[in-house]
């Protein structure tokens, strides 16, 4: 089995994965939603000091299956350079106190693998990530072989829905609430402009829908809340839709999946069902309960790199708080 500890941002969880079989045999998480809530955001100190209090509660209810731990494997990046580095140092305490190997694993990769918790890989596939801190379209074709098509030239679509519902009051994470709001709202009020509409570049931009929302809120009122949350989805998606359609006329998809938190959205699943529709291209989506960040998605990707001799040393091992994919 493998231990696997996750800490890259406001999560602390950790899964134990049987080898053979992918089994999830542990997986426990706490999240610190409502600690950051208030803030309207992630602040890393306080982010940073949960991880410290909840680790080693969580490790402390793996006690049974330490004899029989294999590797011990962390996220290493990317992340808050603050909350990656307890999960790391966890990590090789574990690894140092019962003498098993490291096992360094990437977060973005770990979404991916979120599609494969209990399953085997479906490889080659292209991923949309849509997360807190990255939309980026990926061209798999296996762990070691990941080609970034396109990636946000600023803010995320995820951290959009943070920054639009705090706008509204809504706390943090946005996305649910958003998502909620939108339900009852007219998506078509409000006439934003779609991102990068008119350049033939493959990439992302949240920053200017997120001003042009931020100017309909200061002259709304509480009341159109709902028209402005759902015209808000409505172009943050059809923004990803506009830009995969024209990557899809060079590179048609037949295996095609959503992963990150904001894969959790309705509004932007069903869409992306439309899209593939014509190519007859299958869809994979993970579980909601594994869209945002969890353990369960690093032990995944840390059985298929146990397989594969994939292991960091004591000394090696160290945060990337910077995505290098
Ligand atoms: P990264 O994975 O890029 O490092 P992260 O780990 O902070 O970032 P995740 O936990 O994968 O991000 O996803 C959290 C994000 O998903 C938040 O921005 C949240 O608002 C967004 N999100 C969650 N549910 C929804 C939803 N239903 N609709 C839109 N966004 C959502
Ligand atoms: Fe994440």
């Amino acid at each position: 089995m493998i231990l696997s500890i996750e800490s890259s941002c406001d999560d602390s969880a950790i899964s134990i994965t049987e080898i053979a079989t992918n089994k999830l045999v542990f997986h426990k998480k706490i999240s610190q939603e409502l600690e950051h809530s208030v803030y309207g955001g992630v602040v890393p100190e306080l982010a940073a000091r949960l991880h410290a209090e909840a680790l080693p509660k969580i490790l402390q209810q793996c006690e049974p299956y330490f004899q029989d731990l294999k590797a011990v494997a962390v996220t290493s990046s990317p992340g808050l350079a603050v909350t990656l580095i307890e999960g790391v140092t966890l990590a090789k305490a574990v690894s140092v106190a019962l003498d098993i190997p490291l096992i360094s694993v990437n977060h973005l990769i770990g979404h991916i693998y979120s599609l494969f918790i209990e399953k085997e890989t479906t490889f080659p596939l292209t991923v949309l990530l849509v997360s807190g801190g990255h939309t980026q379209v990926m061209e798999v074709q296996s762990l070691t072989d990941i080609k970034t098509i396109a990636k946000s030239m600023d803010d995320s679509f995820g951290e959009s829905f943070d920054k639009v519902a705090k706008m509204m009051g809504l706390g943090y994470p946005g996305g649910p609430a958003i998502q909620e709001l939108a339900k009852e709202g007219d998506r078509k009020r409000y006439d934003f402009t779609v991102p990068l509409l008119r350049t033939p570049k493959l990439a992302f931009s949240y920053s200017g829908l997120k001003n042009a929302v931020r100017l309909a809120v200061e002259k709304s009122q509480e009341k159109d809340y709902k028209d402005i949350a759902a015209s808000f989805e409505h172009i943050a998606t059809k923004h990803l839709v506009h830009k995969l359609k024209k990557y899809f006329q060079t590179h048609p998809p037949k295996n095609f999946a959503i992963v990150g938190g904001a894969s959790a959205n309705l509004y932007l699943r069903k869409q992306i069902e439309e899209l593939l529709a014509p190519y007859n291209a299958k869809l994979l989506l993970s579980d909601l309960q594994y869209c945002s960040d969890n353990a369960a998605m690093i032990g995944r990707v840390a059985v298929d790199m146990y397989k594969q001799g994939m292991f960091s040393s004591l000394e090696a091992l160290d945060i990337t708080p910077k995505s290098i994919i």
